[in-house]
């Protein structure tokens, strides 16, 4: 570890802004609501990526990788030019809205900025964005996407008689997309499989999967390997940091597939789970510079940032995150804390910005090939937070 992050670590959160972070009241887990106002919706999404395609004068190109089961587009947005490729998603999960914002703010900053810094990132990296992921869940408010098994079933028929897979819900009609991947990128559907379960791969029922899925082999085919992946979430439940008592802001994760010393993975020996610590600590670090102090005093921007755990019961293959590092992508899970409805404007503002700085964080690291440098065991220095396992 070197020093600057020993010290930056060594004050291992900020503390609380006031207003911010403090209150129990901002921190209330509030069930799903249609409310999503203030956020950027379908519509509002594609006339926002139009305009950023416009504006960036050829720099960024936006395209549908596929339609969701209400005919919606998935629209992928990629700028740059560089041989490393970040791919990233938004609202995996519907009513998880700090993501999209934040893409969006990153695409226009990429997609207009004179900076030589930002024409120095765009030459080492291309950043694959995808915004709105779950377009027919992100409508709804609701985590789920919609995909009701009879659907399911029509799409393919040698599932007939076969158990609804154990990711669908039964009274939303929709499935958790996140748990529908699987490392084996040429996995078709089988009756056999099914139900499963969260310690086994999913099953690419989703168009949204298949369509993230084979956006993926094509970037692979195009470079060769698709360096790293990050997937924009929020955690529902208000945590604390541990031994400290302030509100986390966003915890950050490498792939969970057990404990660090699990044999389960052998036989996928692409996956290097030391590679994605570093990307996540690279996320914590444009957090940090975001704060704007660098020397690990507290600051007015925002609260904890920390680090999930990895016991045996974490073990998620059929997240697009597992399945992707299986294959030798590292991969970084952004949770912002509490459900959005029941943040004010400022929170909204503050928690957006500390994901977006999160991204710039690794695209930087990526572009100026520190990140090769750096030791994904420091990741371990960022407090966990008291959650029960
Ligand atoms: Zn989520």
């Amino acid at each position: 570890m070197t020093l600057g992050l020993a010290a930056l670590l060594g004050m291992s959160v900020f503390a609380p802004a006031a207003g911010a972070q403090s209150a129990e009241a901002d921190c209330r887990n509030l069930p799903t609501t249609p409310s999503t106002s203030g956020w950027t919706d379908y519509a509002q999404l594609e006339k926002e990526l139009d305009r950023i395609e416009r504006t960036s004068r050829g720099r960024v190109e936006v395209s549908s990788i596929g339609q969701t089961q209400l005919g919606h587009e998935i629209y992928a947005a990629r700028v740059g030019s560089g041989d490393q490729v970040l791919l990233v998603t938004a609202e995996i999960h519907g009513n998880e809205k700090t993501g999209p914002e934040a893409l969006l703010s990153l695409l226009k900053t990429l997609g207009s900025s004179g900076n030589p810094q930002v024409q120095a990132w765009l030459e080492d990296v291309t950043l694959v964005a995808i915004p709105k992921f779950n377009v027919d869940g992100a409508e709804r408010n609701q985590r789920q996407n919609v995909f009701p098994w009879a659907d399911v079933v029509e799409q393919f028929p040698q599932l007939e008689g076969a158990a609804p897979a154990w990711n669908y819900n039964a009274r939303i009609g929709g499935f958790d997309v996140n748990r529908d991947f699987n490392p084996d990128l040429d996995y078709e559907p089988r009756a056999e499989d099914l139900p499963g379960g969260n310690l086994e791969p999913g099953f690419y029922l989703t168009n949204e999967a298949r369509a993230l899925r084979d956006l993926y082999v094509e970037l692979r085919d195009e470079f060769g390997h698709v360096e790293a992946y990050v997937d924009l979430h929020h955690m529902g439940p208000c945590n604390q940091v541990d031994g400290d008592g302030q509100y986390v802001s966003v915890a950050l994760d490498y792939p969970p597939l057990g404990p660090d010393d699990s044999d389960k993975y052998d036989a996928w020996p692409a996956l290097d789970q030391e590679r994605s610590r570093r990307y996540a600590l690279a996320a914590a670090e444009g957090m940090f510079d975001k704060a704007g102090n660098g020397n690990g005093q507290s600051s007015p921007f925002f609260g904890g940032v920390t680090r999930y755990l990895h016991p045996e019961w974490r073990d998620l293959p059929g997240q697009a995150r597992s399945s992707f590092a299986l294959n030798g992508t590292s991969t970084v899970l952004f949770e912002v804390r509490g459900q959005q409805q029941a943040w004010g404007q400022k929170q909204k503002g503050m928690l957006t910005a500390v994901v977006e700085a999160g991204l710039v964080g690794i695209v930087e690291r990526m572009a100026d090939g520190s990140i090769e440098q750096m030791d994904g065991d420091d990741f371990y220095e960022l407090p966990t937070y008291g959650w029960d396992q």
